[in-house]
């Protein structure tokens, strides 16, 4: 171990407690470098990431690489929310493969995310963008925010058969959009995470959001679940994880309650990365 660190991190802590008394509105923005995660991450097949000096490009056709329900129940009226109060006849049932459509994304993002003098609330669309080659979005379904797509959830079973089934949202906590495409995760991409993530450690990188920084499932440090009382608005915080072993500031996404996605972005959003 290095002498001067103890001395270094002290003057650190010593800096750092003085300015969350004294220079909140004027610290200067911390950039990190998130290349070595880029590089680490595990993009699925049909995802091509070309990393560049300062930013590094993501395409893909937008539809994701993991296994689909065979049907979607897919909203008559887009405004007849919450759907959950709805009854069959409100949807149609769709077969996935015929119904979902390729949604290109080919996004720009920064390699070098800092944190924003101001955190920025999360539109809806298209907020980030996972190893599957889908979408990550927020947790709304309309403008307003209020309502949760996740606890907005329904679904009906046509026989007994278990195959014979169709949701709004499915069990991979993703959907397209009404028309079909985009193809999009409301919350922790379960059917992801249960491939990439390793019990007894903090979760694998799922993805980088508009901001660039990344985002993760639900494990903490050692794979303790983590909730939104860990986190701070933005569903982010500061920590180790596999990919960052001297730490990066990240979000995670949860399961216990309300935000399951990112509401807020923590860093500065540049205007290569959609709308
Ligand atoms: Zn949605
Ligand atoms: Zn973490």
């Amino acid at each position: 171990m290095n002498r001067f660190v103890i001395p270094i991190a002290t003057a650190m802590l010593v800096l750092s407690l003085f300015c969350l008394t004294a220079c909140t509105a004027t610290t200067p923005a911390e950039t990190f470098d998130t290349t070595a995660g880029v590089q680490a991450a595990q993009w699925g097949e049909n995802v091509t990431i070309t990393l560049g000096e300062d930013s590094f490009r993501y395409e893909s056709d937008g539809l994701p690489n993991h296994d689909l329900p065979e049907k979607f129940l897919i909203p008559k009226n887009v405004r007849s929310q919450p759907f959950s109060d709805d009854s069959l006849e409100d949807f149609n049932v769709v077969l996935t493969e015929e119904y979902l459509t390729k949604s290109p994304i080919d996004v720009t993002l920064t390699l070098h995310p800092s944190y924003a003098s101001k955190t920025q609330e999360t539109s809806l669309g298209q907020i980030g963008f996972i190893l599957s080659g889908a979408r990550l979005f927020n947790d709304y379904e309309n403008m307003d925010r209020s309502i949760v797509a996740l606890d907005d959830n329904i679904a009906f079973d046509f026989d007994d058969s278990e195959h014979d089934h169709a949701a709004f949202v499915d069990d991979c906590n993703g959907h397209p959009l009404q028309d079909g495409s985009s193809y999009h995760y409301h919350g922790i991409p379960t059917c992801i995470v249960a491939v990439i993530d390793v019990a007894g450690e903090h979760s694998h990188m799922l993805g980088v959001l508009r901001d660039g920084f990344p985002v993760y499932g639900n494990q903490g440090a050692n794979g303790v679940v983590v909730t939104n009382a860990d986190l701070d608005d933005c569903s982010g915080h500061f920590e180790a994880t596999p990919e960052f072993p001297n730490g990066i500031y990240h979000y995670h996404l949860t399961d216990d309650e309300a935000p399951y996605s990112i509401d807020c972005y923590k860093g500065e959003v540049t205007a290569s990365t959609g709308g």
